[in-house]
């Protein structure tokens, strides 16, 4: 009888084992700098500031706090896209060797998204930052200076809030985010209730900022929550017709279809959500 409860036990842990090593969980990480522990000022994410090269580091162990935080929650593949500016900040040997990093600038709506598809199964955002015209944020904006505000059916979105919309397209739920406090408040205004980890607080354009060592603790626990209960989460999505309002600081020449609605405001409505990004991209 012994024998019997033992080789059932056995046979249990086995397949519980099995079944652990087949359920996939593929993950991707979009990263951008301002939002990263310590950065304040616009030439802490330039390529020729002085602090540059330090928070292009702090960049990197961000990153594989998140990393590590999703192979803790059992993550068997994970992608990271380096999403600031030319995109080529992050330096491939500092990242954790589980990910594999997509770099480089690609011309297309996905941008910051690049990569993203139906197989995967969750997104994370690490450094991200509030949108234009957010009070009490840190280096706030959306996609460049010239933009004031960009809606999509009268949601106004951060960088945060359209890059959720382009990986709902794929059924992609976006379950974490750290930056500074405002674009944390903002994004569970936007998806409901996901995991945040704010590792500093603006003051006006001043910020108190956590140790760059406690901001990664936060960023790891913070993504094991998430993973741990990703079936809560749901992706972001707009029902369709998509019509997008942008208003901007300096006017470019109409693009075909676009719509001028106002002193430096345009409109463009599609069915299809890429094809409106690729319009903000074009009129921004
Ligand atoms: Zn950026």
């Amino acid at each position: 009888m012994k024998k019997f409860t033992f080789a059932i036990m056995v046979l249990l842990i086995s397949a519980a084992s099995v079944f652990g090593q087949e359920m996939p969980l593929k993950v991707f990480i979009s990263v951008d700098m301002e939002g990263l522990s310590g950065v304040v000022n616009g030439s802490d994410v330039s390529r020729n500031g002085k602090d540059y090269d330090y928070f292009r580091v702090i960049m990197a162990e961000e990153t594989n706090a998140a990393i590590e935080g999703a192979i803790a929650a059992g993550a068997t593949e994970i992608w990271v896209r380096d999403s600031h500016g030319a995109k080529n900040n992050l330096l491939p040997g500092m990242l954790h060797t589980k990910a594999k990093l997509l770099k480089g600038v690609i011309d297309t709506p996905k941008n910051m998204m690049e990569g993203i598809d139906e197989t995967f199964d969750a997104v994370l955002f690490v450094g991200y930052h509030a949108r234009a015209g957010t009070p009490n944020a840190i280096l706030e904006h959306t996609s460049n200076g010239n933009v004031i505000d960009f809606s999509i059916n009268g949601v106004s979105l951060p960088e945060a809030g359209y890059n959720a919309l382009i990986a709902g397209l794929y059924n992609v739920p976006v379950v974490f985010l750290s930056g500074d406090k405002a674009v944390c408040d903002q994004v569970t205004g936007l998806f409901g209730d996901i995991e945040t980890a704010a590792v500093k607080e603006a003051i006006n354009d001043a910020a108190i900022n956590l140790h760059p060592k406690i901001a990664q603790q936060k960023i790891y626990a913070g993504v094991v929550r998430a993973l741990n209960n990703i079936d809560k989460y749901t992706p972001f999505k707009l029902s369709p017709p998509y019509t997008m309002v942008l208003k901007v600081r300096n006017e470019k020449e109409l693009v075909a279809g676009v719509r001028k609605s106002g002193e430096g405001e345009f409109t463009f409505t599609s069915n299809d959500l890429l094809e409106v990004i690729d319009m903000f991209n074009k009129m921004k």
